[in-house]
């Protein structure tokens, strides 16, 4: 998080409000947070918002002749909120007072400073590396994947991999793959062109559901905590969607993969890598 379906929703939401507001002046309290130097940050200072616009998990507010690229990577947040914050907390990335007294937030919580912004001129955005290597977008119309996927590498890391297809990450591929019930450790040059459309298939409509529940939930400030409507990752010990067997999971060191064995692994429970890292 956030992946494709958050930042979708950003994008709208500001997109509907941002237009037309002026910036006051822009603050990047993060040191490592702002990737670019020239143009400096306050050649914001008294420019106009004219668009939004979201490219996989990337999004682009636009001022004109300049450009706010961000990514939010897993922990970076971006709000709006009504009133300017007081303090300077710690998890501040980006803060842009707009005339009035909203402020724009990127914020970041955990450990990691892995968020970043971008200002750029307009005509720098789609060459910048962050953009140019992306694939195609996983959602509302991605090409058909037995191509696009021929490669001796498992669906799980595939799907997530930007530069293939951009949009998914650890969250949302277990869903996606649930649907299509297909095993997260299926290579993708092994699927068949059935596969590969139910892929697809799985891809837009679970993807579209989950900006459908935002569509109904998410509103200006946008959260710091987004409504889950998962079904499947993380929901391990809970019967599967699409059929009731009790979900598994396989457990790194950061995240967890969740899948049903029955629709997926045919009937295997995959090795959990936690346990058999303790067992060494
Ligand atoms: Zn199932």
């Amino acid at each position: 998080m956030p992946e494709l379906p958050e930042m979708e929703i950003v994008a709208r939401r500001l997109g509907s409000v941002l237009p037309g507001e002026t910036v006051e002046s822009a603050l990047a309290p993060g040191i490592n947070a702002l990737k670019t130097f020239d143009p400096p940050l306050h050649a914001l200072d008294g420019r106009s918002f004219t668009g939004v616009r979201r490219r996989g998990k990337l999004l682009a507010l636009e001022l004109g002749e300049l450009v706010l690229l961000t990514h939010l990577m897993s922990a970076g947040r971006l709000q709006l909120h009504p009133k300017r914050a007081t303090l300077r907390d710690r998890t501040s990335r980006l803060l842009v007072r707009l005339d009035g007294e909203r402020e724009l937030r990127v914020r970041e919580f955990g450990t990691k400073q892995a968020a970043w912004v971008k200002l750029l001129r307009a005509e720098e955005v789609d060459a910048d590396e962050s953009f140019a290597k992306l694939g195609p977008e996983a959602w509302p119309d991605p090409p058909p994947l037995r191509e696009l996927l021929d490669r001796p590498r498992p669906l799980h890391s595939l799907l997530r991999d930007q530069q293939v297809i951009t949009g998914i990450g650890r969250t949302w591929v277990d869903d996606i793959l649930n649907v299509a019930r297909l095993s997260p450790f299926k290579r993708g040059d092994d699927l068949s062109g059935d596969e590969a459309e139910a892929l697809r298939a799985a891809m837009v409509s679970e993807l579209g559901r989950v900006i459908g529940v935002y569509e109904q939930q998410v509103d200006i400030p946008l959260p710091e905590k987004f409504p889950k409507p998962t079904r499947v990752h993380a929901h391990q010990g809970e019967p599967c969607p699409q059929c009731g067997t009790l979900l598994e999971a396989v457990f790194y060191e950061d995240y967890v993969m969740s899948y049903c064995p029955r629709d997926q692994t045919d009937g295997r429970v995959l090795k959990d890598r936690r346990l058999s890292r303790l067992l060494k």
